[in-house]
């Protein structure tokens, strides 16, 4: 596989430090609030990349970090904790709100066919790792103690920017974020491992170290879980662009100066989901998340559809004519994936040749927009239905667009409701059930208000010698 590296800036074939096995780290989310869909997109990239290193037979290990301590209003430990943000809007504990939207983190990702990492790890249950890793950073002098924080001297490092030749003075960080500079800091870029003196008075969560009572900052957590599961060294590590700096800029900084070894060489970052007019944040408009997907009728795999159209380094535009286009033309796959007859056997040749085809495309930098529109050539393949389903299960592997689920529940549907009579809307015809099912979905369409695909619907039963008609509570049908 070929990927774009942004430790290095260009697309380079992927290696990892033991043939055969991939230690891949992914940042997970900070608990204190429902994710936005702009997040989930990040969750929805690395799942694909994932699934696609399991389908060409990598062992993957992926770990992910839950933050329910020490994560500050801005990246650079300054203002606000997320996690008492949080809780002191919802009157609860710390702890509950870290349970209650972890369980609607994970429940989001199921929504979305987002596979859980193998090793999920609430930050609060690693502090004797930042503790090891602190205490030998304290002891060779990477990290020092101020005002009774300890923090990490990004002065000891030759090289401190590792995914961008910043501007040091666009990214002095308390002016970036418009909150005051932490004044115990020797050099601007210096972060903190473990907080003492905090101004949070009432800091639920803290643990006794030989600094004191405190608790960590937000970076040590992924180097600790990291090395904790991944080991000492890690194959890639996966996470929003946002993140880039300088949380993982960071991660590096400590990592390597703890391992005294290059820790991470691939890193993988998917870049932001905006709105049309920039970048979409939590404070501003419509707070977007797949609940309110859900109560808008839109299924939360248009989403991923909609993700998966472009490419992972490009801004993708958040737009809901975006994603009724996105949701139309899934729906639009669904009914022709129902239609084809799992009848007659698989040609190997063109299943092969086809797997292949999409195996390049995914593997080329992830170019999952190429992947779909490889989809379609499969439906438009000279070949028989039967191997058209087998082709289009084996990219569902990767893709987990649950197509051939989706499309034989419609199938069953169909079926059922001309069988029983039942429900609320009856289809009369010669019982087949691929008809029946593009029977329904136009009905679907029509009810979805997709007049346009609920006429392309009509037009391809026509050429296929099918006259619909619609009758008090269904639809009729007979071959003209
Ligand atoms: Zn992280």
């Amino acid at each position: 596989m070929y990927l774009y590296n942004s430790a290095t800036h260009k697309k380079e074939e992927f290696k990892t430090h033991t043939p055969g096995r991939v230690e891949m780290y992914t940042c997970g989310p900070t608990v204190y609030h429902f994710a936005h869909i702009g997040n989930l997109r990040s969750y929805i990239m690395e799942d694909v990349l994932e699934k696609y290193l399991r389908y060409e037979g990598y062992n993957v290990k992926r770990v992910m970090n839950i933050t329910d301590v020490g994560h500050l209003s801005s990246d650079g430990d300054t203002g606000e904790d997320k996690m008492l943000k949080g809780a002191r809007r919802e009157h609860k504990s710390v702890m509950d709100i870290a349970k209650f939207y972890t369980d609607a983190f994970f429940d989001d990702c199921r929504k979305l066919n987002i596979k859980t990492p193998d090793v999920v790890q609430p930050a609060t249950g690693c502090i004797d790792e930042y503790i090891k890793i602190i205490s030998r950073l304290v002891d060779t002098g990477y990290a020092y103690l101020a005002g009774g924080n300890v923090y990490f001297d990004s002065s000891k490092l030759k090289r401190y920017y590792i995914f961008n030749d910043h501007d040091e003075e666009d990214l002095a960080v308390g002016v970036r974020e418009g909150v005051e500079e932490d004044s115990n800091k020797r050099n601007k870029n210096d972060f903190v491992l473990w907080f003492t003196k905090s101004k949070f008075e009432d800091q639920a969560l803290k643990w006794d170290s030989p600094w004191g009572v405190g608790y960590p900052g937000w970076h040590i957590e992924c180097s600790g879980i990291s090395m904790k599961y991944n080991g000492e060294y890690l194959d890639l590590h996966c996470g929003g662009v946002d993140n880039a700096f300088p949380h993982h800029t960071n991660e590096i900084a400590q990592s390597e100066s703890y391992l005294g070894h290059p820790w991470c060489p691939q890193w993988f970052h998917v870049h932001h989901l905006n709105d049309p007019a920039g970048k979409m944040s939590k404070s501003k408009g419509e707070f977007l998340t797949v609940s309110l997907l859900e109560e808008k009728g839109y299924d939360p795999l248009a989403y991923r559809w909609f993700c998966l159209q472009s490419h992972y380094r490009k801004t993708l535009v958040f737009s809901w004519e975006n994603l009724d286009n996105a949701a139309a033309a899934y729906t639009k796959l669904l009914n022709r994936v129902a239609a084809l007859k799992p009848e007659g056997d698989v040609d190997q040749a063109v299943f092969g040749e086809y797997r292949e085809k999409f195996l390049q495309q995914v593997g080329n930098d992830l170019n999952t927009s190429m992947a779909v529109t490889a989809v379609f050539d499969a439906l438009k393949a000279k070949t028989n239905d039967a191997t058209k389903l087998a082709v289009i299960g084996e990219f569902d592997k990767v893709l987990s667009m649950s197509l051939l689920e989706k499309a034989a529940a419609l199938r069953e549907k169909a079926a059922q409701a001309v069988q029983t009579g039942g429900g609320d809307y009856v289809i009369t015809g010669e019982g087949d059930p691929e008809i029946d099912a593009k029977v329904l979905a136009r009905y679907e369409a029509k009810k979805a208000k997709n007049f346009a695909e609920a006429d392309r619907i009509r037009d391809e039963l026509k050429a296929q010698g099918i006259e619909v008609t619609d009758v008090k509570g269904g639809a009729s049908w007979k071959r003209i």
